[in-house]
């Protein structure tokens, strides 16, 4: 009579050894009661179900079951493999796996599990060293890659969802930089102790690495659930944390992906969620930000932006566009923005806001300046004649061209070769740059102010310049940024904000400018509180060159 499983399941059902039958795939046809208990505690307690599902291989260069099984057909072979169990504990075992051949016909393999925790050694410290970060004691980097694969087979059977957290501390660097690396190491076990704390207990954490940390939160109902655990964390790892009488602070970035809405494979769900992770930073840090299309089609556009920025400045597609300021006593025209755009020979003209920070990371915010600029001097002096005006030009600085002295050299050669006097010339720096400031801060100012430049301190209010801190730095104007002039016709609280920086202005003998003004509303309110200089698209938008001409001799006073 010829073998079969089903004849093999009854001789083994009542085995003491924990046996099981698997066919040529790895699938689970039969397995007794005694390999039932040592899976147990798994979700996957049952007869069917793969070889994958259920065990993790321990092995991390043989992490492909097909490969095991392989070489099982061939001959008989033992591999160590741990058992994920609920409360993501590990359970480490040897499998020996027997091809059953009958007549030359493969009919399954004998699966027999040993026990490793009740049989031999368990090694525990080997087990230990291979898969915990030995800081923090969380799943390492490789064993949060095995589960994961896991969580996902597990969850695709049965139809379940689960979010990947990627978080990555705040300001970490700075802890590290300036307490001493073991204060970082101290403030690294708390956020770990911390993030164990507010997760469930069958909730995956993992050390990624340096200040990076990743979980899983299996089985969830809804996204509301993860946005209130990613609240949840960043306001624990936001308490501040005592280390003899140092006292640590950082924050954290949360990007959440979530399975199976914005991917199936591990892969792209950690991207993903490290995507969004960039956003939350980006965004100001302390933050949580899920994963979304929106995003990604931004992200694909940052890239393709990354990849094209070269070719741009190759072929010279880097050109200014100018914002008309108007000074509301007069109604006239009084300076102009120059604000970088790039024609795209595809996408059409992009923002400035779409390439400038890429093209600073890239390190060649210098030559898309140059391009720019050299063309606004030549404007500059092409309207000298055709509108029998100058007007002053107001550049924008960023914070790494502010502290290379090429930036300064060029704008004094293009003066010189225009003749255009210094004084025309309005050099503007965000507030951010003076935050982010170096020692010789001053020192670069008042090279700025020698050179016949005036000084605008740009997106003013964003950052936190001190009174004190103002009062010392060679400034002549200060731009308040056009996120409180957006939202003067209904935040109460920007009103006061504003109101205060033209206060501001007003006892350090600083002008004040307003930026963004979109509505009537928003410049009668400026007007009444005394700030008549202003710019945004209630006057006029950013405009090329040509229409720039056009509209100084059209509309260049508002009363006309
Ligand atoms: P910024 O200097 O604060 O420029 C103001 C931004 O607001 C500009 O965006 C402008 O197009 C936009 N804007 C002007 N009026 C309005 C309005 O009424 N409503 C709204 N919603 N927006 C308005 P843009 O051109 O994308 O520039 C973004 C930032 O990029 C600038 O902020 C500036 O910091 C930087 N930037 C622009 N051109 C250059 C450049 O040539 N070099 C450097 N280093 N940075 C530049
Ligand atoms: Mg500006
Ligand atoms: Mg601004």
């Amino acid at each position: 009579m010829p073998i079969d499983v089903t004849t093999l399941s009854k001789a083994y059902e009542f085995l003491s050894d924990p046996t099981g039958l698997v066919d040529e795939s790895g699938n689970l046809l039969f397995s007794n009661t005694a390999f039932l208990q040592i899976i147990g505690d798994n979700q996957t307690s049952q007869s069917t179900g793969s070889l994958h599902d259920i065990f993790l291989l321990r092995q991390s260069t043989t992490n492909k079951w097909q490969g095991v099984l392989n070489e099982a057909l061939a001959q008989a072979c033992t591999v160590e493999v741990m058992i994920a169990s609920k409360s993501k504990q590990l359970v480490c075992c040897s499998l020996h796996l027997t091809p059953i051949v009958d007549e030359g016909r493969f009919i399954c393999f004998l699966a027999r599990l040993t026990d490793k925790s009740v049989d031999s050694l368990p090694d525990e410290s080997l087990t230990t060293l291979a898969y915990r970060d030995s800081l923090t004691g969380l799943a390492n980097r490789y064993l949060f890659s095995q589960l994961f694969d896991h969580e996902i087979s597990q969850s695709q059977r049965l139809a379940k969802r689960f979010a990947v957290l990627f978080l990555d501390l705040d300001k970490f660097k700075l802890v590290n930089d300036s307490m001493g690396h073991d204060a970082g190491d101290a403030l690294l076990c708390a956020v770990a102790e911390r993030l164990q704390k507010s997760l469930r207990k069958s909730d995956l954490i993992a050390r990624m690495g340096g200040d990076e940390f990743a979980v899983i939160m299996s089985n969830i109902k809804d996204t509301e659930t993860v946005s209130k655990v990613c609240e949840k964390l960043i306001r624990e790892v936001k308490k501040p944390l005592r280390s003899g009488t140092n006292v640590m602070e950082v924050g954290c970035s949360i990007g959440v992906s979530i399975y199976p809405d914005n991917a199936d494979t591990a892969e792209s769900l950690l991207q993903h969620a490290d995507a969004a992770m960039y956003r939350a930073k980006h965004d100001g840090g302390n933050r949580f930000q899920f994963f979304s299309d929106a995003l990604n089609q931004e992200l694909n556009d940052i890239r393709v932006v990354e990849q094209e920025l070269q070719l741009g400045l190759q072929e010279n597609q880097f050109v200014p566009y100018f914002q008309p300021v108007f000074d509301l006593r007069t109604n006239r025209v009084v300076g102009v923005e120059c604000l970088a755009r790039w024609q795209h020979p595809t996408r059409g003209v992009l923002a400035a806001s779409e390439f400038i920070s890429i093209a600073e990371k890239q390190d060649v915010i210098r030559e898309v300046f140059n391009q720019v600029l050299t063309k606004a001097f030549e404007q500059l002096d092409h309207w000298t004649l055709s509108l029998n005006e100058r007007i002053p030009l107001s550049i924008n600085i960023s914070n790494r061209q502010f502290y290379h002295h090429n930036t300064f050299d060029l704008i004094d050669s293009l003066i010189k070769q225009y003749q255009v006097p210094a004084d025309a010339i309005r050099i503007e720096v965000t507030e951010s740059t003076l935050q982010e400031a170096e020692t010789d801060l001053l020192e670069h100012l008042t090279r700025i102010k020698t050179s016949g430049f005036s000084i605008t301190l740009d997106d003013f209010g964003t950052g936190y310049s001190s009174l004190r801190y103002l009062q010392q730095l060679p400034v002549d104007t200060l731009k308040v940024d056009r996120s409180f002039v957006r939202n003067l016709d209904n935040n109460p609280h920007d009103k006061i904000i504003v109101k205060a920086i033209i206060q501001l202005a007003e006892t350090l003998g600083i002008a004040v400018v307003a930026e963004g003004v979109e509505s009537k509303l928003q410049s009668d309110f400026l007007v009444q509180n005394k700030c008549f200089i202003m710019q945004g698209y209630l006057f006029s938008q950013p405009l090329s060159s040509d229409d720039f001409e056009t509209f100084m001799k059209t509309k260049s006073s508002l009363t006309e």
